[in-house]
């Protein structure tokens, strides 16, 4: 049984970069005969907001995307948002500090902010540096993450290989590629990385659709997958959406929302006319704005 997600995160409106991706994971499902799950990914309590989740159900709905469990659906893997699945990632993490994944680290606030958004948020750098594993050695007597920084552990110089069903076989080393990553923020956050895999192992999901950029990220997730035994999902990675120049859509967010395209009198069926077209996406709307 196929069962896929999309996982958008509330903080700003969806745009059209954001809805080829979600487009793609629908259809997947929609093919396989499959259930769709919509997960609000909301941890970063700077950056998320309510307003926006309630958005992107709407802007979701709008462009004829339809799931069957998410959290205005209910469904057996509820609550379908993050902020309401601490328990979970708790569980995990202690599963990971039972089984010595994970150590607390102690280094700037910088990595703090960075932590709970998936890499591709981080504005310019697509992706964080390699840690250099200062606090590596740092033991501590806490049974619960606040207050730390809990990194994983990466096996330096192995190569995590997976081979994707869009890109292909793919290769990254630890600890040259990624370093020790977040798994919990010291300001009690569940980071990314570790809410993921909890989730997508917790509601079973069979194939994760998303863009190229978390690539990588997928082979930290397979790290934490093997530590905590789960079961390992297919991955299905998209193009990014560019525009004429090269640009990513990302940064281009406001004029090509789906709330901007809804107000200037696009019909679903114009959007989803375009996003079926993703290369030539980006000049589509570049015309159009
Ligand atoms: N919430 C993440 C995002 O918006 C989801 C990433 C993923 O699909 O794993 O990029």
């Amino acid at each position: 049984m196929y069962r896929g997600r999309i996982a958008p995160s509330p903080t700003g409106y969806l745009h059209v970069g954001h809805a080829a991706t979600f487009w793609l994971a629908y259809r997947r499902a929609r093919a396989a005969n499959g259930v769709l799950v919509l997960r609000n990914e909301d941890l970063d309590p700077q950056r998320s907001r309510p307003e926006f989740a309630r958005a992107m159900i709407d802007d979701l709905r709008w462009l004829g995307i339809a799931w069957q469990e998410g959290p205005d659906a209910g469904g057996p893997f509820a609550p379908y948002t993050q902020r309401e699945r601490r328990e979970i990632y708790l569980d995990e993490w202690k599963r990971l500090r039972q089984g010595g994944f994970v150590y607390p680290c102690s280094c700037s606030r910088k990595d703090l902010a960075l932590a709970a958004a998936a890499p591709h948020e981080n504005d310019a750098n697509d992706d964080e540096p390699v840690y250099p594993g200062n606090c590596r050695g740092q033991r501590v007597n806490a049974a619960e993450p606040a207050g730390y920084n809990w990194r994983f552990r990466v096996p330096d110089g192995r190569a995590v290989q997976f081979t994707d069903l869009h890109c292909g076989p793919q290769q990254f080393i630890a600890g040259r590629d990624f370093g020790d990553f977040l798994v919990w923020r010291r300001d009690d956050v569940p980071a990314y990385q570790l809410a993921v895999v909890a989730d997508d192992a917790a509601m079973q999901i069979t194939e994760v659709v998303r863009g190229a950029d978390l690539l990588k990220s997928t082979a930290r997730q397979l790290l934490l997958i093997e530590a905590l035994g789960l079961r390992r999902p297919e991955y299905f990675h998209c193009d990014l959406v560019r525009d004429s120049r090269g640009e990513r859509l990302a940064k281009r967010h406001d004029a090509l929302s789906l709330r901007e395209l809804r107000r200037r009198g696009f019909t679903p069926q114009q959007v989803v006319a375009a996003l079926e077209q993703p290369a030539t996406l980006g000049q589509a709307f570049d015309r159009a704005t």
